[in-house]
């Protein structure tokens, strides 16, 4: 006997991080013909669902009923109904809750349960996007450990990191967080605070880190509202040609061995990539 019911739908659907204008054509209809809506907080969703004139069944998911609502959901789902996953704002699972069940989908109904993602706001692609850093590659670390040890050794860990990279922070710890960048990736890094991003008091502004860790000192009102650091990766060009300590080991190495062998020693030790050191090696003349 076959079974007539098709399995539902689940939609991802991004909601606006500060400006109501940002929602969809096309979320607004998913929202409006779903058999319900599962939200990180049905609080939140219901006064966007009220701006909007949009009435249905609202359900809460989040971090601590996660694995339970995970379980109604899938049979929900496998019953044919049609649902939306949200959260409080911005991409859902994007540092926020809602991977357990994609996870599940994706993995045990590959071909039957349908994952439907919507276009929208995210709040690091916005940051990126204005940032004027480099955005052909880039990474998202989400927010780093509250714990300052563990924040040390990932920052230490990402020193060297050559892609920009994406970082959420709270107000409360971000002058934390800038003094722990500053103290590894050196004073000269640049960084985009970019706060508050499509409200009333969006405010997108970069320097290097020392100097930003001063502007806001001057005026703590800078630290208030959401906050995503948009980081310069390791810049090793730029970072070699004015290090002159690479350039005597170098040519110091390069008294004793071939080139080839000197250049795998430095870019072991210092993790710069090869191709660089042969480029400096050729615009410094160093036989
Ligand atoms: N899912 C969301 C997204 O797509 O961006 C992120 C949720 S995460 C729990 C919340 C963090 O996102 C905030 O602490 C902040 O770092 C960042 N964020 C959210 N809205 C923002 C905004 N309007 N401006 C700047 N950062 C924002």
């Amino acid at each position: 006997m076959t079974n007539n019911i098709s399995y539902g739908n689940l939609y991802i659907v991004p909601t606006p991080i500060g400006n109501y204008n940002d929602i969809t054509q096309r979320a607004l209809a998913i929202l409006n013909k779903v058999d319900f809506i599962l939200s990180e907080d049905t609080r939140k969703t219901g006064i966007l669902l009220k701006y909007f004139n949009i009435n249905n069944k609202l359900y809460s998911y989040y971090e601590f009923n996660e694995y339970k609502q995970t379980i109604n959901v899938i049979k929900s789902l496998q019953n044919g109904k049609n649902i939306a996953l949200v959260s409080d704002a911005g991409t859902p699972l994007i540092n926020d809750p809602g991977y357990r069940i994609v996870q599940l989908c994706r993995t045990k109904f590959n071909n039957t349960i349908k994952i439907i993602p919507l276009g929208g706001p995210c709040a690091a692609i916005l940051a990126l996007s204005a940032s004027g850093l480099p955005t052909n590659r880039f990474c998202y670390e989400g927010f780093l450990s509250k714990k300052k040890n563990k924040r040390i050794k990932r920052l230490q860990e990402l020193k060297f990191e050559y892609r920009t990279l994406i970082i959420y922070e709270s107000k409360h710890r971000i002058l934390n967080c800038l003094y722990d960048i500053k103290n590894i990736f050196g004073e000269n890094r640049y960084i985009v605070i970019a706060k508050d991003l499509t409200k009333k008091w969006e405010n997108i502004h970069g320097d290097t880190v020392f100097n930003l860790i001063n502007w806001i000192n001057l005026d703590k009102n800078r630290l208030k509202g959401e906050i995503v650091l948009i980081v310069q990766g390791y810049n090793q060009t730029v970072i070699i040609n004015n290090n002159d300590k690479i350039i005597k080991i170098l040519y110091e190495l390069k008294k004793e061995l071939s080139t080839k062998t000197a250049i795998k020693i430095v870019s072991q030790i210092y993790k710069i990539k090869k191709n660089i050191l042969y480029k400096l090696i050729i615009s410094k003349n160093i036989d």
